[in-house]
């Protein structure tokens, strides 16, 4: 049996009303800002319960674009977590400002308790990476804002859809950066990004920033970039949205399962599930004894299991300028030496989870 990582073949096997819909697209000609554009972004920021939405090319143009908007610049240090895709980090490298990071928590998730000693009186924002779609501790990371009066931009990059205490990802900070990839839980065909937010100062600023600073089409208010999520591509993330709640749900059932099933197995670590967070498992990650053995077991009996990721951000060569080294975030080396990724997307049939789950077990049970 084959378990396979993507299932974007599947997900889009008839896309032919798809194509009815760009066709009328094509007619009209509406490509850049049209109002299929304006409708995606009224749709995705209720499901978020924030004010606004703001498309934009890709997630780390809507990270870099927030903070941009925010005045982040030069001089400035913004506080991330070293486990994570390298976009959150690029992001703040390319608005000028230098990444400071602080350590993960069990849950693979910027450790709130650790923030504050991180913080210097250059720091001007924190960026809180949901990873995998687990949310982060946001309550604790506004308080912490508010007293050293920092802006908050959200990595919500893999966490549509994700709660804490009932309310959504993207309407906690100043701002929060979706991306819509084709492998994110809500994606298109190619690259998009948008921003959410409960500012209209934030999002009068954005708009402008992602289409040249133009007020209109003579007039230049600030220079900005030509940063515009695709008319194309909010037709077809229009048209998948109906399907975000029972993708997300998808998910988070089939990781219930896989956490009762391999929970069971001494050499595998589930991470503590907060009751009061919905995680929605962008990435299905657990803790490994001989993860590397492992994986390359699970690959060869057709389980597309992965490392997300082997090297944290801080000891990449990327970041030798940067000045950290081996032990400073003992958690996020632990955790790139100790987690692998099983597929746990809507595609996936009962006998594939069982199959994931037994080739696991299968794997501990040999000699
Ligand atoms: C995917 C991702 C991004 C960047 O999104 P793109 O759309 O690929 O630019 C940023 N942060 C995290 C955590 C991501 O997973």
């Amino acid at each position: 049996m084959k378990v396979p990582y993507s299932y974007l073949q599947d997900q889009f096997a008839t896309p032919e009303p798809i194509f009815a819909e760009l066709q009328k697209l094509i007619h009209s000609g509406d490509f850049t800002l049209g109002a299929a554009l304006a409708e995606f972004e009224h749709k995705f920021s209720a499901h978020c319960g924030a004010r606004y939405g703001i498309g934009v090319g890709t997630g780390t143009d809507a990270l870099f674009l927030s903070l941009k908007a925010l005045g982040v610049g030069p001089g400035d240090e913004v506080i991330t977590c070293p486990f994570t895709f390298v976009a959150t980090v690029g992001a703040i490298v390319q608005s000028g400002a230098r990444p400071v990071f602080v350590d993960a928590n069990e849950q693979f998730v910027l450790d709130a308790d650790k923030i504050e000693r991180a913080i210097t009186p250059r720091t001007k924002a924190i960026m809180p990476v949901h990873y995998s779609g687990q949310p982060c501790d946001m309550p604790r990371i506004l308080g912490i804002s508010k007293r050293h009066n920092l802006r908050v931009v959200e990595d919500a990059c893999q966490s549509i859809g994700g709660e804490i205490d009932g309310k959504r990802v993207g309407s906690w900070g100043d701002a929060a950066g979706f991306s819509l990839h084709p492998l994110k839980n809500l994606n298109v065909w190619g690259d998009g990004g948008i921003i959410t937010t409960n500012s209209q100062d934030l999002r009068d600023k954005l708009v402008l920033l992602r289409n040249h600073g133009l007020a209109n089409r003579d007039e230049v208010e600030i220079y900005g970039y030509n940063c515009r999520l695709d008319t194309l591509q909010a037709i077809v993330g229009l048209w998948l949205f109906p399907q975000v709640e029972f993708i997300t749900k998808s998910r988070i059932e089939t990781a219930a399962q896989f956490d009762a099933e391999l929970g069971k197995l001494p050499q595998i670590r589930v991470p503590r599930r907060n009751p009061n967070m919905r995680h929605v498992y962008h990435l299905y990650m657990l803790h490994a004894q001989r993860r590397d053995e492992l994986v390359a077991f699970l690959l060869k009996n057709g389980v597309d299991a992965k490392v997300h990721y082997p090297i944290p951000m801080h000891l990449q060569r990327a970041s030798a300028y940067l000045g950290y080294k081996a032990g400073d975030f003992p958690v996020s080396e632990a955790h790139s030496k100790s987690v692998f990724t099983l597929p746990v997307h809507q595609h996936m049939t009962e006998d594939q989870k069982q199959y994931c789950v037994d080739m696991v077990k299968a794997f501990y049970q040999q000699a």
